[in-house]
């Protein structure tokens, strides 16, 4: 073996003394929280791929979008007639649009009452949360009624959260914090949001 080969090899030897250390260490089995956060691209893109992954088990999934629920969504199209998949959506477009506190509080509060649901059920393996972050950040749901709705879930249920800014007390109870960094977005260079690919 040429030295080049043996150092690899010593190097694979810690590589995988050390991974082997963590799986061991992993003994837990539960449902997760988990925030994808940031400026950066790929929040939603991301809990997508996760309801995907598990409607590829057969597990139930839910997905609440907030805010946005009203734009067009490749991957609610490509989905919604799985029998697993629950989408419920907020009726009211970008609150900035809206800018009725009164009609986006109410609208809020309607689509929280299936998020709620969703959050009690124990066949639910998996529920998203999209956007939800600004619900709290505009004060049209309170973070009590989260916190307590995510800590009374079913053990084995796992939770997707996204949003910019994501509440302090949600980045604090999740397991798993994934904050998107922002490099460069193509919209800053004027290019326009694609389809099939930013929705
Ligand atoms: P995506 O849905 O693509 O995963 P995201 O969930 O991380 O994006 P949002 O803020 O929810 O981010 O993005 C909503 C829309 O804005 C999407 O079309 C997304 O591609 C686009 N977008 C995401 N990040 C940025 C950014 N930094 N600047 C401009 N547009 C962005
Ligand atoms: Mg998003």
């Amino acid at each position: 073996m040429s030295d080049r080969d043996t150092r690899h090899k010593a190097s694979m030897q810690k590589l995988k003394a050390r991974v082997d250390d963590k799986v061991a260490n992993a003994t837990e089995q539960r449902g997760l929280i988990l925030v994808n956060t940031g400026n950066g691209k790929g929040k939603t893109t991301a809990a997508w791929g996760t309801v995907t992954r598990a409607l590829g088990y057969g597990y139930k999934v839910g997905v609440v979008q907030f805010i946005k629920g009203l734009w067009e969504c490749g991957e609610r199209n490509r989905l919604e007639d799985d029998p697993n998949l629950e989408v419920a959506i907020m009726a009211t477009g970008f609150t900035w649009d809206t800018q009725n506190r009164a009609a986006d509080t109410q609208a809020c509060e309607e689509v929280w009452a299936d998020a709620s649901r969703m959050l009690a059920d124990p066949e639910v393996y998996l529920v998203v949360l999209d956007e939800i972050t600004y619900m709290l950040k505009f004060g049209y749901l309170d973070i009590d009624t989260v916190k307590q709705a995510l800590e009374n879930r079913p053990a084995e249920q796992t939770v997707v959260i996204t949003g910019r800014n994501a509440h302090r007390e949600l980045v604090a109870m999740a397991d798993t914090v994934t904050e998107m960094q922002e490099v460069r977005h193509a919209f800053s260079n004027g290019l326009q949001a694609r389809r099939g690919i930013d929705f």
